[in-house]
C-alpha cells in the first residue's frame, strides 16, 4: 500500500489551509506490494483479533501507547482495556508480531460462513466477442485471446460467447466445438425470448482451461464476421427492409451477467467478462445514438465537449449494478476509430471494477499485450478502503473507480483492484480550531483495505490443508493496515516547502474531470488556471515579494511566476500548462475524440502520482549514442532540444515511447537501437514497469514523419491550442498567468 500526501507537513488550521492554495489530501495504491518507499508489510495472520478502539474503530497500531492492560488510540485519544488474548500475545518480544513491529502491516482473516463454503473457487474467465465486425478486429481479438489462454493458471474456467444480432454460446467441451445461438430482439424493450440456461448449461459453457485449450483455439478459428446477408435473414430487418444495424451489446451483456450469476458464490467468487467491441451498441437493449456525435460536430456553436461527455442512458451504469450483483467485472475493449460513445458504456467497466482500453485501429494495437500483461498480475476482489483520521480532519471527497457504501460515509467498495490501482482524497478540518500549535498529538492517518484474492495451488505454503484441497485455488480475506503520521506546519513556508507536486497534479486532475464532466471542458480549464493564480499569489503573498504601492503599473513584472524560492512548487506552472495541453482538457475543435477524452480520464483517474506525471508532462531524456545516456531530464521544447546538441532523444508519454534520432544525428549510430543497448534495456525497464503496453515508436527526422514526437513538444505550442504555434507557448501563458495574478492581488 503505497500512500503520498500533497504535503507532509499539514495546515495547522483552515486558515492556514487556504492561505496556502494548496490541495490537501493523498492518494493511495492500496493492493501495491510495496509503500512509497519500498518498503512491504509486516504479515500475520489473525486480523480479526486485532484490536479496535471503541470510541473511533481504528485498528491498534505502533503509534499507539501500550500499558501492560489497556491502550490509547493514536487517532482519538481514547484509552482501551486490552483484551485478555491481547494481554498474552504483547508480552511476547515485539518483533514477532505484525502489528507491534510496523505500521503497515497485512493480516490474514478468517473467511466468514459463505466464503467458507467456497474456499475453492475457480477463476472464471468469459470472452465475448462482437461479430458484428472485420476480419481484421477477429484476428486480433484472436490473437489478444490465445494470449490470455497462456496466461491462466490451471484450474480456470473459460467460456466463449459471441454477439451481434444474436448470442453464440460455444461448448468445447466435447471432441469437436459446438455453437448454440440466440436471436436478439431489435428493439430496446425487449428482452431475450429464451434464457441462456436453456440454451446451455452454464457448466457446459464454462470449460476448464487446461484440458481444453486446444478446442478454444480450434472455436476462435471458426470465428466469422456476420454478413449482411446473415443479418437481413435474420431479425435484423426493420421497416421497408432497412439495415437496423447488429451490434446487441447490451441485451448480450445482460444476458451473459444472468447466465453467470447462477453459479456466483458456488463455482466462482469473481467471473471476468472480456467484451470486445468494435463499434457502439445499435441493436437491442441498450443500443446507442451516435448522431449527436455528428450533430455537434457540425454546429461548433454548442459546446461539444460538454455535450458529448455525459452518458446518454443510464442503461449501462445499471446493467454494471448486475455485474456487481452477479460477481462479474467487465473489461471493455473497444477497438475502433468510430464514435462509440464510450461516455455511456464506461460505466459498465469502470463501475464493475475492470478496465476501459480504446485502440483506434487493428494496426498498431497492443492488445495482445495488454491482455497478457492483465491476466498475469495478481488483482485483488470484494475490497472495502477505509480511510480514518485523527479527530480534528475528515475526509471531504474520494477520487477514483469506486462504490460509496450505501450506509457508512468514507467507506468504499472496490469490486476488482490491480497494484497500480490508485485513489484520492481530500481532507477537511473538523471544526475551526484545527490541530492545536502546541500539542503533543501529531496528525494520524489510517488506512484499512480488506480484500480477497485467490491463491494458485502453487503459491499456498500452508501445508496443513487437508490432501483432498491441494492442487485446488483457494480464497484468501486478508486485512492491511497502514498508519501514518504527519507533522504539522508552523508556517506557510513549512507547507511549501513539503509539497509532492505529483500528488498536488493528481488531485487536480481529478478535480478538472469532475468539473468538466458536469460542466463541460471549457470550466474544467478555467478552474485550472484560476487555481494557479490564486496558488501564485498566495505565494507571492506569503513571501513578500510584491510591494505595493499606488499606481505601481509595473506590479505584474514583480510577481514572481516560477516560483524561485521554492524549489518544490517550482514544477506546477508547467505541468498546469501541459495539463491544459493534454488531450483530455483540449477542446473538441483541436480534433480530440470524445472517445479518447473519456478513455483518458479513465486512465488517469486510476494512475499513481508518478505514472500521472509522466502521462501528462512526459519525460525527456537524451542519449549521446545508444549505450550512453547524456541528460537525464530536458523540457519539451524544440528550442531545448536543440540547444542539448545531443543525437538521440527517448520520450516517455505513459501511452506511448518515442525513440527520436535528430538530423544531426551522425549516420554510423545504428537505427533502431540494438537490442543490446542501454537505451533498449531502459525502454524494456519502463515498459515492464507499466499497466498497460505504451505503443514504441522510432522516428528519424528528415527520414520518417515526426509529428508524432512534435506533437509531444509542447511549450512552443500555443495553451488554448487557437493560434499559431510560436515560440512564445509556455512564455506567454506565464505571462498571461501574472497579469491574472496582479489583478487578483489588487
Ligand atoms: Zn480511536
Amino acid at each position: 500500500m503505497a500512500v503520498r500526501a500533497t504535503v507532509s507537513r499539514f495546515p495547522i488550521d483552515s486558515d492556514a489551509l487556504e492561505a496556502s492554495g494548496l490541495p490537501w489530501g493523498l492518494t493511495v495504491t492500496p493492493f501495491a506490494s510495496k509503500d512509497e518507499t519500498g518498503i512491504g508489510p509486516a504479515y500475520g495472520s489473525n486480523g480479526h483479533i486485532l484490536p479496535r478502539c471503541e470510541n473511533c474503530y481504528a485498528y491498534f497500531n505502533t503509534y499507539c501507547e501500550l500499558d501492560q492492560w489497556a491502550w490509547t488510540c493514536s487517532l482519538c485519544g481514547t484509552l482501551n482495556g486490552l483484551p485478555s488474548d491481547a494481554i498474552a500475545r504483547y508480552s511476547y518480544p515485539h518483533d514477532s508480531i505484525p502489528e507491534m513491529s510496523s505500521s503497515f502491516v497485512d493480516l490474514e482473516l478468517p473467511l466468514d460462513g459463505s466464503e467458507e463454503e467456497m474456499t475453492q473457487a475457480r477463476p472464471v474467465y468469459v470472452a465475448a466477442i462482437d461479430l458484428s465486425s472485420s476480419e481484421e478486429f477477429l484476428e486480433l481479438t484472436k490473437s489478444a485471446l490465445l494470449a490470455a489462454l497462456e496466461a491462466l493458471s490451471p484450474g480456470s474456467l473459460f467460456g466463449l460467447a459471441t454477439f451481434s444480432h444474436k448470442i453464440g454460446l460455444y461448448d468445447v467441451q466435447g471432441p469437436i466445438p459446438v455453437v448454440k445461438n440466440v436471436f436478439i430482439p431489435p428493439d430496446a424493450e425487449s428482452k431475450l425470448p429464451l434464457e441462456l440456461e436453456d440454451a446451455m448449461p452454464l457448466l457446459q459453457f464454462l470449460a476448464p482451461v487446461e484440458t481444453c485449450k486446444d478446442r478454444i483455439a480450434a472455436a476462435l478459428e471458426t470465428l466469422r464476421p456476420i454478413t449482411s446477408w446473415e443479418r437481413s435473414s435474420g431479425a435484423a430487418q426493420g421497416i421497408d427492409g432497412v439495415l437496423m444495424g447488429g451490434r446487441g451489446l447490451g441485451t448480450a451483456m445482460e444476458a451473459l451477467f444472468n447466465y453467470l450469476g447462477s453459479e456466483f458464490g458456488n463455482t466462482f467468487a469473481l467471473a471476468r467478462v472480456f467484451a470486445f467491441i468494435s463499434g457502439p451498441p445499435d441493436y437491442g437493449r441498450g443500443q446507442l445514438d451516435t448522431s449527436r456525435y455528428g450533430e455537434q460536430y457540425a454546429s461548433k456553436r454548442v459546446d461539444a465537449d460538454r455535450a458529448l461527455l455525459p452518458e446518454q442512458t443510464p442503461f449501462y451504469k445499471d446493467l454494471a449494478t448486475i455485474a456487481v450483483q452477479s460477481g462479474v467485472c467487465v473489461d471493455l475493449f473497444a477497438v475502433t476509430n468510430e464514435y462509440t460513445d464510450l461516455a455511456s458504456l464506461k460505466f459498465l467497466s469502470i463501475e464493475s471494477g475492470g478496465s476501459l482500453f480504446l485502440y483506434s485501429s487493428t494496426d498498431d494495437s497492443t492488445l495482445p499485450q495488454d491482455m497478457f500483461r492483465m491476466l498475469n498480475r495478481p488483482y485483488a476482489f470484494n475490497c472495502v478502503l477505509r480511510l480514518r483520521t485523527s479527530t480534528e480532519f475528515k475526509p471531504l471527497h474520494s477520487y477514483g473507480h469506486f462504490f460509496p457504501d450505501p450506509q457508512y460515509e468514507n467507506l468504499q467498495h472496490i469490486i476488482c483492484c490491480d497494484s497500480y490501482a490508485t485513489y484520492a482524497y481530500d481532507f477537511d478540518f473538523a471544526n475551526n480550531t484545527g490541530f492545536s500549535r502546541h500539542s503533543r498529538e501529531p496528525p494520524v492517518v489510517q488506512i484499512a483495505f480488506q480484500y480477497t484474492v485467490v491463491v494458485p495451488p502453487e503459491g499456498l505454503q500452508n501445508s496443513e490443508l487437508p490432501s483432498s484441497n491441494r492442487g485446488k485455488h483457494l480464497l484468501q480475506r486478508r486485512l492491511r493496515i497502514r498508519t501514518m503520521q504527519f507533522e504539522t506546519a508552523q508556517n506557510i513556508n513549512e507547507i511549501y516547502d513539503s509539497v509532492d507536486p505529483e500528488v498536488v497534479l493528481s488531485l487536480l486532475v481529478h478535480k478538472v474531470i469532475l468539473v468538466s464532466l458536469e460542466d463541460g471542458v471549457r470550466e474544467g480549464r478555467a478552474l485550472l488556471h484560476d487555481w494557479l493564480v490564486i496558488l501564485t499569489a498566495q505565494y507571492n503573498d506569503a513571501y513578500n515579494l510584491v510591494q505595493y504601492k499606488n499606481g505601481n503599473k509595473s506590479m505584474s513584472s514583480q510577481i514572481d511566476i516560477t516560483f524561485s524560492q521554492c524549489p518544490q512548487l517550482e514544477p506546477l506552472p508547467r505541468l498546469v500548462f501541459a495539463l491544459l495541453r493534454n488531450p483530455l482538457l483540449r477542446f473538441h475543435e483541436e480534433g480530440v475524440h470524445p472517445d479518447y477524452r473519456i478513455y483518458l480520464q479513465c486512465l488517469f483517474s486510476v494512475l499513481e502520482p508518478s505514472s500521472l506525471h509522466c502521462g501528462i508532462y512526459p519525460s525527456l531524456v537524451s542519449y549521446s549514442t545508444p549505450d550512453k545516456q547524456a541528460y537525464p531530464r530536458h523540457s519539451l521544447s524544440r528550442a531545448a532540444l536543440i540547444t542539448s546538441g545531443s543525437p538521440i532523444f527517448f520520450l516517455d508519454a505513459y501511452t506511448t515511447l518515442i525513440v527520436f534520432y535528430t538530423s544531426a544525428a551522425d549516420p554510423s549510430l545504428p537505427f533502431p537501437p540494438p537490442q543490446d543497448c542501454l537505451l533498449r534495456k531502459n525502454i524494456n525497464m519502463v515498459k515492464q514497469g507499466r499497466s498497460i503496453t505504451p505503443k514504441l515508436m522510432f522516428i528519424r527526422e528528415g527520414k520518417d514523419d515526426a509529428t508524432a514526437f512534435e506533437n509531444y513538444l509542447i511549450e512552443e505550442q500555443d495553451v488554448d491550442g487557437s493560434g499559431f504555434a510560436s515560440a512564445r507557448g509556455f512564455v506567454s501563458f506565464l505571462d498571461d498567468v501574472s497579469q491574472s495574478v496582479a489583478e487578483y492581488m489588487k
